[in-house]
């Protein structure tokens, strides 16, 4: 089964209107040379209809980095309800990012909340899993990424990744220039896949599992090549148009080597 290749820029708190105005001239100029790669970007809430204005006549599509786990709208000051990421023409929204679990103390449970929110709205999560250093090192990583996955799994079902995109994002990798191997990466997204595989053969089969950290221009090809990575949510990298644009083109590339 081909599973189209999706590139997506976490833009994390970062950027200006001035400067998204350059960045989005700059990876929109470029977008024709990977017309077979889903390509998108995920900015700061608040630069969110500016960005989808900006690429209202591109093929790239808008997405948000977080949204509020509560079933309706009311009083949860600073909360993001889905339906508002929907009216703004947001396609997809990050769950489960290592830095709203570690920084802002999201649970597996919390996660699981928000991948159901989002679904319920229209969005189709970008469901992050992936271990710490120390996990890795004590062997931990399947149990880790069992677990991760298993609480949306108990609480949404398997028939809801039909409708998701999942992203392995090792937490050592993530802005830290250090990259898994692709060796590592593919040993981590078949698991992931066989743990899905187990359940439904045909939604492992056709779901996309992204990888994430410390992607660079330099680097996507050798993980892209990988037969269980289709595609990469991309930080830092995303920040800068030739870097972005290098990673989408190497997806392009094994596109058409496939
Ligand atoms: C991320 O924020 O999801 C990420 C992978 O960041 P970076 O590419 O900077 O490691």
């Amino acid at each position: 089964m081909s599973r189209p290749y999706l590139v997506a820029g976490n833009w994390k708190m970062n950027g200006t209107l001035e400067g998204n105005t350059r960045l989005l001239q700059g990876i929109l100029v470029g977008l024709e040379r990977c017309p077979d790669v889903e390509i998108l970007v995920c900015p700061p809430a608040v630069y969110l209809e500016s960005t989808g204005a900006s690429l209202k006549r591109s093929r790239a599509v808008l997405g948000a980095q977080n949204l509020c786990e509560q079933d309706k709208p009311g009083a949860f000051t600073g909360e993001i309800h889905g339906h508002m990421l929907k009216e703004l023409g947001c396609r997809y929204v990050i769950v489960g990012h290592s830095e709203r679990r570690t920084l802002y103390g999201e649970t597996d449970d919390i996660v699981a909340r928000k991948f159901r929110a989002a679904q319920i709205c229209g969005l189709t999560p970008i469901f992050c899993v992936g271990e710490t250093l120390q996990e890795r090192e004590m062997h931990q990583t399947e149990s880790v990424l069992g677990r991760q996955l298993g609480a949306v799994l108990k609480l949404c079902g398997i028939h809801s990744l039909a409708q998701a995109v999942l992203a392995y994002e090792p937490v050592w990798a993530i802005g830290t220039g250090r990259t898994a191997t692709p060796e590592q990466a593919q040993k981590a997204h078949a698991f992931l896949r066989a743990q899905v595989a187990a359940r439904d053969a045909r939604i492992a089969a056709a779901l996309r599992v992204l990888y994430g950290g410390s992607v660079k221009m330099d680097n996507a090809s050798a993980l892209f090549s990988q037969p269980d990575v289709d595609g990469g949510l991309i930080g830092g990298a995303s920040l800068k148009a030739d870097e972005f644009l290098g990673i989408c083109g190497a997806a392009q590339a094994q596109m058409k080597a496939v």
